[in-house]
């Protein structure tokens, strides 16, 4: 009789070496797709939070004191090194949160090497400058590291939300301790030795994986980190901010979001509804930006409904290594409870189920594709954040009521508007409550451009200078010239 193999035991990474938690304790780690047992996941403590800032801190002269030039030299080397091992990355995200791995390929990988690759050249072009004040005197500001950064990252996008943490922290001059979601922290602890094999200082970079509750929390409470930056939602974000208020820490949080993707009846009618149907079901709806709400005006209401059923009808929900899979199951059992949960708050508030709402017979946390139809901007539906692939199609009658309703939630993170009057676009652009809006498309990010919201979505940006300002301090020089 054949046994199964022991599942591999995923230890932390601290000072540059794989170490087993102080617990000795270990949690299961599963495959959404079919509930497979997929490695045992160090369950890490507040002593091995505690031993990850020692090092952290240790390291961080060592790495900002480096040549800036040379700090980036590793920096792309780290890069060269994702690039090289990229299939097994790949493989390691899918199967830990059930992406698509053509999506993981096409998406994630490529945005992950193109931020490492970006940062990497800004590290010998942070600068201050020469302020002149009075002739007596050479005035002159410097950007020095903000120190040692905890990074809290969630499930969705492992890999790439880690790295737009990473990657700045890094080419600041920064040193790390990184917290990857209980549920999906493969991709990462891999990444983390290919940092060190790219020849990063042990130290810089350490991962500790184990409970939000735990080891993000003992990070927030941590009187030797300067910064947290997080990305999850908005109730640990508000915990996050109080904790932080001990020492001051810096923060950064990106949060949640009910983006609200107008279609007014001048739009492409065609492009319109593949984006916002894409903009909802990507990534099985969880992303921070899903076009979760989309805004329909009444002359072409029925008709955005009708070819949006269409669209979720045909998806390919199934197994992610399949290469025609275009969507996969949700991240965990609990996250799909949650959805299933608000499909019936949805039934109960009076909205009109058009499409899916139902669990899929197979083994894994697959929902189908779902449409509200007839949806109430009070409504819960229309919000709350479901993070699921649910889409809440409400009507507008004109410009004026559409930015009414896409700006009554709590969340301004993202946006899309679609009409062929470019006058309008803009004028309902300006007036959108988000960090980003998209026009005639939706859901693009880029590196190089800032992302990020306000309100219950957040506080600061990514990407961009805005995170080499986020993970340095200015500092003022001023000295006496008579
Ligand atoms: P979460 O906020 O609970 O978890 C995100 C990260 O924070 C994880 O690494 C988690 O371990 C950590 N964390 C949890 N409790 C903590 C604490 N007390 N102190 C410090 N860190 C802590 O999010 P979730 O449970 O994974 O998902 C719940 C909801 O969060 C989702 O339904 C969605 O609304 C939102 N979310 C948003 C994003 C985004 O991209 N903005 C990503 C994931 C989840």
């Amino acid at each position: 009789m054949s046994h199964p193999s022991p599942l591999q035991k995923h230890d932390l990474l601290i000072d540059g070496k794989r170490v087993s938690p102080i617990s000795g304790e270990y949690s299961t780690n599963l495959n959404p797709a079919d509930e497979t047992q997929i490695g045992l996941v160090a369950s890490g403590g507040v002593d091995d939070v505690n031993a990850a800032v020692r090092a952290a801190r240790a390291a961080l002269p060592i790495w900002s004191g480096m040549r800036a030039a040379d700090r980036g030299r590793i920096l792309y080397r780290f890069a060269d090194l994702i690039e090289a091992h990229q299939d097994e990355l790949v493989t390691l995200e899918s199967r830990d949160t059930g992406k698509p791995l053509s999506a993981v390929k096409r998406q994630d990988m490529p945005a992950v090497i193109d931020t490492v690759r970006y940062y990497a050249g800004w590290a010998d072009k942070i600068q201050g400058s020469v302020v002149p004040v009075r002739p007596d005197a050479l005035t002159y500001t410097r950007r020095e590291p903000v120190g040692v950064v905890a990074a809290i990252v969630p499930w969705n996008f492992p890999l790439m939300i880690g790295m737009w943490k990473i990657a700045p922290a890094l080419t600041c001059g920064c040193t790390m301790v990184v917290k990857p979601a209980e549920i999906t922290p493969m991709s990462m602890l891999r990444v983390a030795e290919l940092a060190l094999e790219a020849g990063m200082p042990p130290g810089v970079l350490n991962i500790v994986t184990g409970l939000g509750s735990v080891v993000g929390d003992a990070l927030v409470q941590h009187p030797d980190v300067d910064k947290v930056t997080f990305t999850g939602s908005p109730n640990v974000g508000r915990g996050i901010m109080r904790g932080a208020a001990g020492n001051f820490k810096r923060v950064t949080l990106e949060l949640g979001g009910k983006s609200a993707n107008l279609i007014f009846a001048d739009a492409n009618l065609d492009a319109a509804v593949r984006a916002a149907a894409s903009g909802i079901f990507f990534n099985t709806g969880q992303v921070c930006s899903a076009g979760s709400r989309i805004l329909a005006q009444r002359q072409v209401y029925d008709e955005v409904v009708e070819r949006l059923v269409k669209r979720a009808q045909t998806i390919r929900v199934g197994d992610p290594t399949a290469t025609d899979t275009s969507m996969g199951p949700l991240v965990s059992a609990r996250q799909l409870a949650t959805v299933l949960d608000y499909v019936d708050i949805g039934k109960r508030e009076g909205a009109t189920l058009a499409a899916g709402g139902e669990r899929l017979d197979r083994k894994g946390y697959y929902v189908a594709p779902t449409v509200f139809a007839d949806v109430e901007h009070e409504m819960r539906i229309s919000q709350e954040e479901i993070f699921g692939p649910v889409a809440s199609v409400i009507p507008f009658d004109d410009e004026e009521d559409a930015i009414r309703i896409a700006n009554g939630t709590v969340y301004s993170l993202a946006a899309g508007v679609w009409s062929a009057d470019i006058g309008r676009v803009h004028h309902v652009a300006h007036s959108l409550k988000a960090g980003t809006v998209w026009i005639n498309t939706y859901g693009y990010t880029d590196i190089r451009l800032p992302w990020g919201g306000a309100g219950d979505s957040g506080l600061g940006r990514e990407h961009g200078d805005a995170a080499v300002e986020n993970f340095t301090e200015p500092k003022t020089v001023w000295l006496a010239l008579r």
